[in-house]
C-alpha cells in the first residue's frame, strides 16, 4: 500500500503500471500519485544552511529532496541534515547525488549512506575505461548493504561516451542508419536501461530501481521516454533538465511532462527551474503542484481562476484581489490540510466583470464578480453556484475571506 499521504486524483489516462520503489516514506510508482521532487542548491557541507532549505522545500510541498554529495564533508554532513531534519519533525527522504566518487564516498562515510533514503547514481560519471564497471558494482553493492534504492539518472549533459561511440558504430552498420537526433536519443535509453540490467545483475531487485533519462529538448524528453516506458517496469523519473529561467523554464518543464504525464508515463517529477539571483527555490515545487493539479492529476491546494482582465475593467482591483486569494489561501493552507478532509479540492473564482463573472462565478465553490467598468459598484457572491451575498465598499477583500473561511469550516469535515 502506499505510505504517500497526498490525496489521489484520476488522470484523463490510466497510468502505464509500473513497479513500486520505496524511498523511505514515500512510495514512486504502481498506482502511487505522481511523487513531487526537488533538489537544495545549498553548500552541502554548511549543513545548518542545507537542512533549512530541505525543510521549506518539504514545508512548499516538496516529497522528496536530493542534496549534492560531492566532497567528504559533505558526506559527513549527511547525518547532521537528517539529525536536524528529524529534530524538526521532518521526515522527508534525502536522496544523495553521486558523480565521480560516490564509490568512495558511500564507503568511506557509511553513516551517510545510512542516512540517505536513495542514490542517485549517473552512469555517465561513475568511472572511465577499466574502472567504470568496478565503481558501479561498488555503489550497487553498498545499496543492497544498505537496503536503499538508487535512481539510474542518465544526462546528455553527461553521456557514457563510450557507450555512445558503440550505439553510433552499431548504427553504421545499419541498411538505413538512423540520424544523429535519434542515435542521442537510442544511447541515453541504453544507458539507463543497461545500467539497471546491470544492478540487476549484481543482486540489487529491479524494484528498487528508478529510471531517469533528462535532456532539455521537449521534443526529445517526449520520444526518450515514450521509448523508455515501453522497455521495461522500472518506475520513470521526470524531468527537463536545464529548463531555465521564469516562464521559458515553466513553460519548457509543463509543455514536456504534461505530454508524457498524460499518456501515463512518470512516476515522479523535478521542474528544475534556474532561480533568480536569491530567488525562492520552493517555486520549482509550487509549479510541479500546479502541473499536477491543473491536469487533474492529484490537488494540493485550492487554486483561483481568474479571468484576464480586458477593456471593460479600467482598475487592477481585479488582479488585486485574485492574487490576495491565492496567496491567503496558500498561508491557510498548511492548516487547513491538516484540519479538514478534502479541502485541497475547493475552486475559487474572481472574475472583472458582468460579461463572464456570473457563469464563472457559478462554476466554482466560491466565486466573486466584480463591476466592470460602468457597472453599480457591487459584487455579487456565488457559493456552489447560488447567489449568497452583495460585496459592497471598501472591504470587499476582507469579507470574501470571511467567506472563505466558513465555506472551509462548514464544508470540509474535521479530520479526526
Ligand atoms: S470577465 Fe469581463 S473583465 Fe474579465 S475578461 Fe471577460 S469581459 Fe473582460
Amino acid at each position: 500500500m502506499s505510505a504517500n499521504k497526498a490525496p489521489v486524483m484520476h488522470g484523463t489516462q490510466a497510468r502505464r503500471l509500473t513497479q513500486s520503489v520505496r524511498v523511505g516514506n514515500i512510495i514512486i510508482g504502481g498506482t502511487s500519485p505522481v511523487v513531487i521532487q526537488s533538489m537544495t542548491n545549498t553548500d552541502t557541507e554548511d549543513d545548518f544552511a542545507t537542512s533549512m532549505q530541505v525543510a521549506q522545500l518539504a514545508r512548499a510541498g516538496s516529497e522528496i529532496v536530493r542534496i549534492t554529495v560531492n566532497t567528504r564533508e559533505a558526506a559527513r554532513a549527511v547525518p547532521k541534515i537528517r539529525e536536524r531534519l528529524v529534530a524538526m519533525g521532518q521526515d522527508i527522504p534525502l536522496v544523495g547525488d553521486f558523480h565521480f566518487n560516490g564509490h568512495k564516498l558511500l564507503s568511506e562515510v557509511p553513516e551517510c549512506a545510512e542516512a540517505l533514503s536513495k542514490f542517485r547514481i549517473n552512469p555517465g560519471n561513475v568511472g572511465k575505461g577499466a574502472s567504470r564497471d568496478e565503481q558501479f558494482a561498488q555503489l550497487i553493492e553498498i545499496a543492497c548493504r544498505f537496503d536503499k534504492p538508487i535512481r539510474i539518472g542518465v544526462n546528455w549533459g553527461s553521456l557514457d561516451q563510450s557507450l555512445l561511440a558503440r550505439v553510433m558504430d552499431e548504427n553504421a552498420g545499419r541498411a538505413q542508419p538512423r540520424n544523429a537526433t535519434e542515435i542521442m536519443r537510442e544511447a541515453m535509453v541504453t544507458s539507463a536501461i543497461e545500467s539497471a540490467e546491470k544492478a540487476v545483475s549484481i543482486g540489487l531487485p529491479s524494484n528498487r530501481i528508478v529510471l531517469s533519462c533528462k535532456v532539455s529538448g521537449v521534443q526529445d524528453l517526449i520520444a526518450i521516454y515514450r521509448e523508455l516506458a515501453g522497455r521495461g517496469p522500472y518506475a520513470l523519473h521526470l524531468g527537463l533538465t536545464e529548463a531555465g529561467m521564469g516562464s521559458k523554464g515553466i513553460v519548457a518543464s509543463t509543455a514536456a511532462m504534461a505530454v508524457l504525464l498524460q499518456e501515463g508515463i512518470g512516476d515522479t517529477i523535478r521542474v528544475s527551474l534556474t532561480p533568480e539571483p536569491n530567488g525562492d527555490r520552493t517555486r520549482e515545487v509550487i509549479v510541479a503542484q500546479e502541473m499536477l493539479q491543473t491536469m487533474g492529476l492529484r490537488a494540493f491546494t485550492p487554486l483561483v481562476a481568474a479571468c484576464p482582465g480586458c477593456g471593460r475593467t479600467t482598475s487592477t482591483y481585479f488582479q488585486e484581489l485574485a492574487q490576495d486569494i491565492q496567496s491567503y489561501v496558500r498561508e491557510r493552507m498548511p492548516v487547513w490540510k491538516i484540519e479538514r478532509l478534502g479541502v485541497e479540492n475547493m475552486s475559487l473564482a474572481v472574475m472583472g466583470c458582468v460579461v463572464n463573472g456570473p457563469g464563472e462565478s457559478k462554476q466554482a465553490n466560491i466565486g466573486i464578480s466584480l463591476p466592470g467598468t460602468g457597472e453599480a459598484p457591487v459584487a455579487p457572491v456565488y457559493v456552489d453556484g447560488e447567489r449568497v451575498t452583495t460585496l459592497r465598499g471598501e472591504n470587499i477583500a476582507g469579507e470574501f475571506r470571511q467567506i472563505i473561511d466558513a465555506y472551509v469550516m462548514n464544508k470540509y469535515p474535521a479530520r479526526i
